[in-house]
């Protein structure tokens, strides 16, 4: 077990290279456990592994590394990102209801507006930035408020002491999607809040490679329920994507430190330009959730907006940048260039995306590992392209 005394970086590696659990060859890479099932030496005690659904060495080393960097008791390790809210989201009970904020994840958006109340499972969407909101939103059968902070693709801010004190007043659970951020840079458990969700197919994996998704509790009645939920309903990951996760979150202080400092040149970079209306990115100071966003969270991270004149521009401007690619997801080692209208918004009606600054000229970037000044040289060509291109029309 590791000394409570070392950094975070040193965390990232100690968690998961000193427990072969059963073997004990010193192995610092855990073995990859390709069984489904385990052999059981005595007829009346059995092993701490039976079934690789309800437990595997490979799953278990990842889930207590991420119990352990977010500062929990239990890790949890699904199939998806989608797959821990999921089974998080269903511990709760028919006839409860949860409050959860505007900005939140399609997947997400879907799951609790069209899954959850077949199940009489309500939700109340609220502004996270304005606590009375939230407040106001809570019902006598309210059981959970959702945080997720930075959020998509304004990166939005949710200030989460505030709304965790909210909680608690009311006694509810606090949820937080800590996807953007990973505990590097935020651990909502140690402000109070009840249980950590991630898409670890983003910064955590790193590689564009897996997807996975994770889930961390402190509490032990919370951890059991989830555990249950995990068991039952059996999205896990599996042992080789359980492994390459392990690989990916060796390197995540590498990586996000590195893509995090490009970011923040980019951003500075694009608020400078002639050409860029406007750029979203808490660690500028013009964002409105900057101060809130440096309470608790030590960097602004490696994801950030940015709103182009027009939708012929933003065309131009995407067919003609070189570097990034153009795709859905974030958290990768390339950059990642992606539309949200058409993309992780799609599903959300038109309307409703103008009047949250959704537009047709928002592009959002998760920086990778490129060169930042090539990243910035082949922006500059591209908006000169697109610049042509529509001043002769
Ligand atoms: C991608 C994402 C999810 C969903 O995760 P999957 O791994 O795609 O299922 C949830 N929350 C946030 C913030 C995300 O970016």
């Amino acid at each position: 077990m590791t000394n409570h005394n070392e950094n975070f970086e040193t965390t990232l590696i100690t968690a998961s290279t000193r427990g072969d659990y059963e073997t004990k060859t010193g192995a610092v890479n855990i073995p990859i456990y390709v069984s489904s099932t385990f052999d059981q030496e005595h007829f009346d005690s059995f092993g701490p592994f039976d079934y690789s659904r309800s437990g595997n060495p490979t799953r278990q080393a990842l889930e207590n590394t991420i119990a352990e960097l977010e500062h929990g008791t239990r890790g949890f390790a699904f199939s998806s990102g989608i797959a821990a809210i999921a089974s998080a989201l269903l511990t709760l009970n028919a006839g409860d209801h949860i409050v959860i904020t505007s900005e939140v994840y399609g997947g997400t958006y879907r799951f609790v507006t069209e899954v959850l109340p077949k199940y009489n499972i309500t939700h109340t969407f609220a502004d996270f930035s304005n606590l009375n909101e939230v407040e106001a939103a809570i019902q006598d059968n309210t059981k959970v408020l959702y945080a997720e902070t930075p959020a998509n693709p304004l990166l939005g801010i949710t200030d989460l002491s505030g709304v965790i004190a909210l909680a608690k007043k009311h006694q509810l659970k606090t949820f937080v999607d800590n996807t953007f951020m990973t505990p590097l840079y935020q651990k909502p458990l140690d402000l109070g809040a009840d249980v950590i969700l991630h898409s670890a197919t983003k910064f955590l994996g790193g590689h564009s490679d897996i997807i996975a998704g994770l889930a961390v509790t402190k509490d032990e009645e919370i951890g059991n329920d989830i555990y249950f939920m995990q068991n039952s309903m059996g999205a896990i990951l599996g042992a080789q994507d359980s492994f390459s996760l392990i690989q990916g979150i060796k390197t995540l202080n590498a990586r996000l430190t590195l893509e995090s400092a490009s970011a923040e040149k980019i951003a500075h970079f694009l608020e400078k330009s002639d050409y860029v209306t406007a750029v979203h990115y808490p660690g500028l100071t013009s964002h409105p959730g900057h101060t809130t966003h440096f309470k608790q969270a030590t960097s602004a991270g490696a994801v950030l907006s940015f709103e182009l004149p027009s939708k012929e521009f933003t065309k131009v401007f995407v067919e003609n940048v070189q570097i990034p690619i153009f795709a859905v997801s974030l958290g990768g080692v390339e950059s990642i260039l992606s539309y949200p209208v058409t993309m992780s918004h799609a599903a959300i009606p038109k309307e409703e995306r103008d009047k949250r600054g959704i537009t047709e000229g928002l592009l959002r970037l998760s920086v990778g590992l490129e060169n930042v000044d090539d990243l910035i040289q082949d922006f500059e060509q591209a908006f000169a392209k697109a610049v042509e291109a529509t001043a002769v029309k």
